[in-house]
């Protein structure tokens, strides 16, 4: 059995709803295609966690669902009305969630909204599919995978996901070959839905072929496959062609957004092989990543912007070492704040996190109480593996260096 994940901009228009078709259609044997929302829609929906006035909650809902019938009438579904009976009822429950689920908690309210996106966009994808004469069926992810309450960043119980996806999932694929699912949610053990963390559809991949012990797992994408570095951001980009589970999640980790960082664990823990396909050419070997001891042919680089730079020190002068580490990590482990990078001297601790406004004020407050906190926003973090000289030079070039580190195959830079 293979996982196969479509990306949102894989199954954002006409053309790219018949490419899926032909890539199962062309496929033997069993497959669980994991799916994502379509185009843009998680960024759509995301615009009504906030509680906004009713003109304006009514526009966006309304775009939103324009858009999806708009796509399931641009792929003329013979059973229309099955499908559209699920969009409706998909609709209506946005909108109650929308317009009533007014929790306290944003996180919670984020995932009853935001996780809709990805189970409109696989009731289309399901019945264009059965449409086009291949059968399949839909199964919903928040039955399938299972998790705690941390909403936005839902953590998988691994024993009950298991269960379902045997009793779900591979049931499924016995008697219908296909499988259509949602990636990114779930449900947490208090039964409300959840999500894994943005792009996480690629992740909700890795679960299944663990759980299901698949043969491989496909992430079909609109590159080539992996490549050295962000083609939107350098020129001269190489494909590669293998990439070692360690490269990969180094690299992922670290911003490079072809693979969700989450997805490589499931995959290793059970040698299950990662291809990243073009999914313009489906006949295109891509890269596969897997176990592999040779270094890259080529130094990597990734980039995450959006960073802030924090500097704390202890206002009591005192040093930089066990309790006061203690202290600042569980402030940001409290805090749900991502640490990216990190240097102290003495009396000074350096970190580099992801810039998320919410977080960082509330952060911010509790440091102060006992640490003098200087910060620098919009700077953006580069790691290079298996770095040489030039690209380090191309990275920095004309750029303010705050803050960097080394080891034999990585170097990180903080720059502004
Ligand atoms: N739809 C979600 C997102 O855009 C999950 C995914 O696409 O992987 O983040
Ligand atoms: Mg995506």
């Amino acid at each position: 059995m293979k996982v196969f994940k479509f990306g949102g901009a894989s199954v954002k228009d006409a053309e790219g709803l018949k490419r899926v078709a032909d890539i199962l259609s062309a496929t033997e044997g069993d497959v669980i295609a994991v799916i994502s929302a379509m185009g843009k829609t998680t960024n759509a929906l995301e615009k009504l966690v906030p509680i906004l006035d009713a003109v304006t909650t009514e526009k966006l809902l309304g775009e939103i669902e324009e858009y999806h019938l708009a796509m399931a009438r641009s792929v003329k579904i013979p059973f229309w009305e099955s499908v559209h009976t699920n969009l409706e009822r998909d609709f209506r429950e946005l909108r109650v969630m929308v317009q009533e689920f007014k929790s306290d908690n944003y996180d919670e309210r984020y995932d009853y909204i935001v996780s809709m996106g990805e189970v409109m966009s696989t009731h289309i994808v399901s019945g264009y599919l059965a449409g086009e004469g291949i059968k399949n069926e839909w199964i919903d992810a928040r039955n399938v995978i299972m998790t705690d309450d941390t909403h936005r960043d839902a953590k998988v119980d691994f024993d009950k996901t298991q269960k379902q996806i045997k009793t779900q999932l591979l049931k499924s694929v016995k008697q219908n070959r296909i499988a259509v699912t949602q990636g990114f949610i779930g449900k947490s053990d208090k039964e409300h839905p959840v999500t894994l963390g943005r792009e996480g559809s690629d992740y909700t991949a890795a679960i299944i072929a663990y759980c299901a012990d698949a043969e491989s797992v496909t992430i079909w994408k609109d590159v080539p496959g992996v490549l050295n570095a962000d083609p939107k951001k350098f020129a001269d980009t190489v494909k590669l062609d293998y990439l070692s589970y360690q490269d990969a999640i180094e690299l992922a980790y670290y911003g490079a957004t072809v693979i969700h960082p989450k997805t490589i664990k499931p995959l290793q823990n059970k040698n299950i092989p990662l291809f990243v396909k073009p999914f313009g050419d489906q006949n295109a070997s891509g890269t596969c990543i897997h176990t592999n001891t040779s270094p890259l042919p080529v130094p990597c680089f990734i980039s995450k912007t959006d960073q802030v730079l924090l500097s704390l020190s202890p206002k009591d002068f005192s040093f930089i070492a066990e309790e006061n580490l203690s202290l600042i990590f569980d402030c940001f482990a409290k805090h749900h704040v991502k640490v990216n990078m990190m240097q102290h001297s003495a009396i000074n601790f350096s970190v580099c996190i992801d810039s998320d406004p919410r977080k960082l004020s509330a952060l911010l407050d509790e440091l102060r109480n006992n640490y003098r906190v200087l910060y620098n926003e919009n700077v953006e973090l580069f790691t290079i593996r298996y770095y040489d000289q030039p690209t380090i030079d191309r990275i920095t070039k004309d750029r303010n260096i705050l803050l960097e580190q080394r080891s034999r195959y990585t170097v990180q830079v903080v720059v502004k």
